[in-house]
């Protein structure tokens, strides 16, 4: 399974369908919600798109493995958070060295990425994604025709998002 860094620098690869990052004019951002499970942090965004108010919303999951939990905060355990009326802490996931299943409800994350995170490394948070129909030659092979996982821009914005608000390490 690969990292956020690791999908983040995918996304941009020469070859790939589009290599710019500029979704801040075309939606927003209207909920983060962090769950805590088992030695790994689950992170649900939604976003709105802005261009059309009866558009669908889209949920975006990132999970987060490998972390340490406690019942105690300390400076291992930062994070903070409320589970059935429990206290839970853990380590703050990094960028470049945390395995990190993704997901979006978006269809740019399933006509090109979801299939290749679920195949190639496991990347796809959830159930499996169905391998994108091969009915159109806008979309495939030529949408990921390098075959390679990685974000949609719902995913990249909300990775940014973590960073900036100190929830990441580098
Ligand atoms: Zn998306």
């Amino acid at each position: 399974m690969l990292t956020l860094k690791q999908l983040l620098v995918n996304r941009g690869r020469p070859g790939m369908h589009r290599a710019k990052v500029n979704p801040t004019n075309s939606y927003r951002m209207t909920g983060v919600v962090p769950i805590p499970m088992a030695n790994s942090l689950a992170v649900r965004f939604t976003f709105n798109a802005l261009t059309d108010p009866d558009a669908d919303t889209y949920t975006t999951l990132m999970i987060f493995h490998g972390l340490k939990m406690s019942t105690t905060k300390d400076s291992e355990h930062p994070l903070g958070f409320e589970v059935r009326g429990r206290d839970i802490y853990t380590s703050r996931p990094s960028f470049q060295a945390t395995q990190t299943g993704v997901a979006c409800e978006c269809l740019d994350y399933y006509f090109t990425w979801g299939w290749y995170n679920a195949k190639n490394t496991g990347n796809n948070a959830g159930n499996d994604p169905e391998p994108y129909p091969n009915y159109d030659s806008n979309y495939s092979p030529h949408r990921n025709r390098l075959a390679i996982p990685g974000l949609c821009k719902h995913l990249c914005v909300a990775a940014v998002y973590l960073s900036e608000q100190g929830f990441l390490t580098t």
